[in-house]
């Protein structure tokens, strides 16, 4: 790689990371001497388009990979091969992935749904409502719960989370709903803006830094392409001209893409998301909650495996009934772990089978309890 193909590439995110494994593939076989890099920009219906950093190319995957059933999405790194002279190219390799943001599949399956990869910073967006504002003082009018379950999968994906509060020209106390989500999340940065009048983004671009890929998350309507056009200055997505009680059962038409931003950063913005269910495989970690108030306790609890459910000793419970930990957010985080638990083992049938076995002794020993007693 030359100097200026080497920025060009840094430019699109391909960090030591990336580079790492390149330096690699490329000292173990002479196979790739003639592939190139590029980052996957948008996928539809198995024909990608990928940037080299200095223009785009349509491809496809090549027969080895789509054999071995590779699922690549935007913000993923490959190498490619081929004419670049408007026709299609082949991608011969994916780099392994520093991060992947990625939900359950909706639909009772136990698959992942890839949404994002290689992402280092997921801005939660939501919007305040008018409706929000014709209501009295009560609460905020935002989904605190549905924005936690954005969070655990940001913790999962890993990556840094911020949350954008859109909508603000709505709402005449934006501000100290600002301050009371701040206070609830903890630790997590709380940001208001308006898309729509272009207010409070300095603060969002401060953190889009050159080379850095951030990726647009929320339901739909909260206004993501609004964003997205604020942020790349240029009118990329369509906005959707709804009305805000009209934000469910509507169908939205976006892909997913990545964009470069005037100021170096790198934006994904994604479909809105009217569900939002976790993922779980081998690699999630089900030993911490994500909750850092939660985790931060976890070490005072006389149990090093404490659950924090009814164990004698628990720090978190005593933080509970002290009021210093919410009770609400314990409880969203034993649904979490419910959930993961309960998602990690549909995912490994060996897990699955012990657990059923578990399930059955535990039963069995009920029935004969049930059989002792009647008998007894
Ligand atoms: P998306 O579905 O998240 O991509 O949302 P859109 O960007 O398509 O926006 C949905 C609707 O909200 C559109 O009618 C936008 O004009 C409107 N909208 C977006 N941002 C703002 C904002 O800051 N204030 C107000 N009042 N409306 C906004
Ligand atoms: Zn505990």
């Amino acid at each position: 790689m030359n100097s200026t193909r080497d920025e060009l590439l840094q430019r699109l995110g391909f960090s030591g990371f990336f580079q790492a494994q390149f330096q690699a593939i490329l000292a173990t076989s002479d196979g790739y001497s003639e592939a190139h890099v590029g980052r996957i920009l948008s996928e539809a219906r198995g024909e990608y388009w990928l940037s080299d950093g200095q223009g785009t190319e349509r491809a496809v995957l090549a027969g080895r990979l789509k054999h071995a059933a590779i699922r690549l999405c935007v913000g993923d790194f490959v190498l490619f091969e081929g004419a670049r002279n408007g026709t299609l190219v082949r991608i011969v390799h994916a780099f392994e992935r520093s991060s992947s943001f990625q939900r359950r599949l909706p639909g009772g399956t136990s698959q992942a749904q890839l949404i994002a990869a290689n992402v280092d910073l997921a801005i939660v967006v939501c919007a305040f409502s008018r409706e929000d504002a014709e209501r009295s003082a009560h609460g905020h009018g935002l989904n605190v719960r549905r924005i936690e379950r954005y969070l655990r999968a940001i913790r999962d994906a890993p990556a840094r989370a911020l949350v954008l509060l859109n909508k603000a020209d709505l709402s005449a106390t934006a501000a100290i709903s600002a301050e009371c989500l701040r206070a609830e999340l903890r630790c997590v940065p709380v940001l208001l803006a308006s898309a729509e009048q272009g207010a409070g983004l300095a603060e969002l671009e401060s953190e889009l830094r050159p080379g850095t890929t951030a990726v647009l998350v929320g339901s739909s309507g909260v206004g993501k392409s609004s964003l997205t056009n604020r942020l790349v200055q240029a009118p990329v997505q369509a906005v959707k001209a709804v009305r805000d009680s009209d934000m469910r059962g509507r169908h939205t038409t976006t892909f997913r893409e990545l964009f470069v931003l005037p100021g170096g950063g790198l934006l994904i913005d994604t479909p809105g998301m009217r569900e939002f269910a976790l993922f779980a495989d081998d690699e999630t970690d089900l030993g911490s909650s994500g909750f850092p108030e939660i985790d931060a306790l976890s070490p005072a609890c006389r149990f090093r495996d404490c659950r924090h459910r009814n164990e004698p000793g628990c720090a978190v419970l005593a933080a509970v009934e002290l009021g210093t930990v919410d009770g609400e957010r314990l409880e969203q985080a034993h649904k979490f772990e419910r959930e993961l638990a309960w998602q990690r083992e549909r995912h490994d049938p060996l897990r699955r089978r012990a657990a059923r076995s578990g399930y059955r002794a535990q039963t069995r020993s009920l029935r004969e309890g049930q059989k002792q007693r009647r008998g007894g």
